[in-house]
């Protein structure tokens, strides 16, 4: 079956672009580095999950839900970009967000109270495990709701980031293969699309996840998130390829105090990347993913030979937050 048989609907600027840090690789002594910009996606401050929403959205069009709910930490990414899809595509949107309510709505959670959506405080559940009252509360007052899965990350997700490696290679016909593609993994489905695009491509880019969160959804459920949604959205595509194991690379080295705590590793990188290239990186993903690569470029696991890809997953207005 073919990508195309899954609708999407238009929801930000593609392609992202991509640029060469090379004060950042001379700072460094390092290789090539180049950025592709998804922190750009246009969607209300950019993101990752601004592709994922494209085919999840369609879908929950196409089911004729009006009501959307997800879920996530109170500083959520993903949150803010599914309240505002949601904005844009005209549905009432239900974010569950993990702790209790703030006094002062900064970063994401001011633009989430922007974009008009309603807010449940869960506690110390970020996860969404309160999300089945919820459904039926919104049933039970006449609502067709649907569920946005934790971090975007089902098989439309994973689509959505095997097209995103098909935007890449398009935009890197004439030059050379990156042999490594780093970024923060979290929920899976980034990770998942990219190996996937991996073999639709038939590139041989080393695809790095940098695992950004410690508890919870731990290493080895992640991996294993990882391969069932690369498996499952390889057979939506008729792609005939199974993914195993060694197919997952996720470094977990640097996931330090756990989900969002910022210690030296994250404030060099996002001073770094300041200093060398004005870019912003966010304090949770982008921030520990970069000092991930850092630090593999100064302990020679990468090293002045390679050609490297970070893919700027967005999460800037955590950065006021
Ligand atoms: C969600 C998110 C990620 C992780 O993507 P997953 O597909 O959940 O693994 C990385 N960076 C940022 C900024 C995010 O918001």
């Amino acid at each position: 079956m073919n990508v195309n048989n899954y609708p999407k609907v238009s929801l930000g600027f593609f392609p992202t672009p991509i640029e060469e840090l090379s004060n950042l690789s001379k700072y460094l002594g390092g290789p090539k580095i180049s950025i592709k910009r998804d922190d750009q996606t246009g969607l209300a401050m950019g993101g990752n999950k601004t592709r994922k929403l494209e085919y999840i959205l369609a879908d929950a069009i196409a089911k004729g839900a009006d009501t959307i709910i997800t879920s996530g930490a109170s500083q959520s990414n993903h949150c803010r970009q599914t309240a505002a899809a949601a904005a844009k595509c005209q549905l009432e949107c239900h974010l569950l967000l993990g702790g209790e309510e703030p006094d002062h709505c900064r970063g994401n959670l001011l633009l989430d109270k922007l974009f008009d959506c309603h807010t449940h405080w869960a506690g110390a559940h970020r996860k969404g495990e309160d999300i089945e009252s919820l459904i039926a509360q919104l049933i039970a007052v006449g609502k067709n709701p649907y569920v946005v899965p934790y971090g975007g990350s089902n098989e439309l997700g994973t689509i959505a980031f095997g097209e995103a490696m098909k935007e890449l290679q398009q935009q890197n016909v004439n030059s050379a293969e990156y042999s490594h593609i780093v970024f923060a993994s979290s929920s899976g489905g980034t990770h998942a699309g990219l190996i996937l695009g991996k073999v639709i491509t038939a590139m041989n880019s080393q695809i790095v996840g940098i695992s950004i969160d410690k508890e919870g959804i731990n290493q080895r459920n992640l991996n294993e998130q990882i391969l069932m949604l690369a498996n499952n959205a390889a057979g939506m595509l008729s792609v005939e390829s199974k993914f195993i194991e060694r197919d997952v690379i996720l470094n977990a080295d640097y996931s330090g105090g756990g989900y969002g705590v910022v210690g030296e590793l994250e404030n060099e990188a996002i001073s770094m990347l300041a200093k060398q290239e004005g870019i912003i990186l966010d304090p949770v993903y982008t921030g520990r993913a970069m000092g991930g690569l850092i630090d593999m470029i100064r302990c020679n696991k990468i090293t002045s030979s390679d050609n490297v890809l970070f893919w700027h997953t967005g999460g800037t207005p955590a950065l006021f937050a």
